[in-house]
């Protein structure tokens, strides 16, 4: 009998253990709530972020995946000009021109029913996704941005540079409200002051209004951030930030600047858990970031014949 107890123990141990690392390996890892943060900032130049003070995006930078060469035209279409209808079309559907239809800032010939908004696509496989749009150029509002579950542009007349001011802080204001008191998927913020400044004082980093500019933005940026960080389910999800821009500028233009590089290079930053952080050796492309967003949530469907490439992620 002496001889066999040990042996019992040990069956027992044995297999309390192994319960023990069933259990655990069950309750590991539960899946985190994918989101995405992605934002916009009108008419701003990478080389100008460089300069500026921008604590807030300077972090997404270093700890995620970026490139100041991301180009607003793609190879196979280039009709449409370098402006914020075509721009703005192009971040939201993750399609040239040539399919959304949009050329400038009149929207004749959209075709926004065959490659519409983002949240549309969402929604079609994650129907019960929570989407959101604050902007301060109404035409995305009125025109670009469907299946929304709340959206809402804060642009208003006049439209000084301290006017813009005003309407980026609403929109920001608004985006921090939705991402501290609901559970949104994803949530878009178009900033605009920036273009304002470069068509009044010139888009350029040598230019402090244009830079100081940029430092408001940042300052909305960081406020999107701090909203998406103080959720009390933060630690349950897994966000991405997606900044980028729809053009550079010159001068105080940027139309017709199909072989301008300062209006043609837009950038992308994408931060996130699961980003390989560094420049992004590829050539990225303004469709990319909406492929990007999508991507996080959902896999992308051949059927959306989408342009964009999804950048930066190392998983999915
Ligand atoms: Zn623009």
């Amino acid at each position: 009998m002496f001889r066999y107890f040990p042996t019992a123990t040990t069956l027992s141990l044995a297999l309390a253990l192994f319960l023990a690392y069933s259990s655990l390996s069950l309750s590991a890892e539960p899946v985190k709530a994918k989101k995405v943060l992605y934002i916009g900032i009108d008419g701003c130049r990478f080389d100008a972020i460089q300069k500026a003070e921008a604590p807030a995006i300077d972090a997404l930078i270093e700890k995620g995946a970026y490139t100041g060469h991301c180009l607003i035209l793609g190879d196979r279409y280039r009709k449409n000009d370098t402006i914020s209808g075509p721009g703005w079309s192009t971040i939201l559907t993750g399609v040239w021109a040539d399919k959304h239809g949009v050329h400038n800032n009149t929207f004749k010939g959209s075709q926004y029913d065959k490659f519409p908004c983002l949240f549309d696509l969402v929604k079609k496989k994650l129907p019960t996704a929570r989407c959101v749009s604050h902007v301060t150029w109404e035409p995305i509002d009125k025109f670009i941005i469907t299946a929304a579950d709340e959206k809402k542009s804060y642009e208003q007349k006049p439209h000084t540079i301290a006017d813009y001011v005003k309407y980026d802080t609403e929109a920001t204001d608004a985006s921090v409200k939705e991402l501290k008191e609901q559970n949104p998927d994803i949530v878009f913020l178009y900033i605009g002051q920036v273009d304002v400044t470069g068509h009044t004082h010139g888009f350029h980093p040598t230019v402090p209004q244009y830079i100081e500019a940029i430092e408001r933005a940042d300052g909305h940026v960081a406020a999107a951030v701090a909203a998406m960080k103080s959720r009390p389910t933060f630690d349950q999800e897994d966000w991405l930030v997606v900044v980028t821009s729809d053009h550079g500028g010159k001068g105080t233009n940027h139309s017709s600047g199909h072989e301008v590089p300062e209006i043609l290079n837009s950038f992308l930053i994408v931060s996130g858990s699961d980003v390989a952080p560094g420049e992004i050796a590829e050539q990225c492309y303004l469709v990319d970031g909406a492929a990007t967003v999508i991507h996080h949530l959902t896999p992308l469907d051949p059927a959306w014949q989408l342009d964009g490439t999804p950048r930066g992620k190392t998983k999915q």
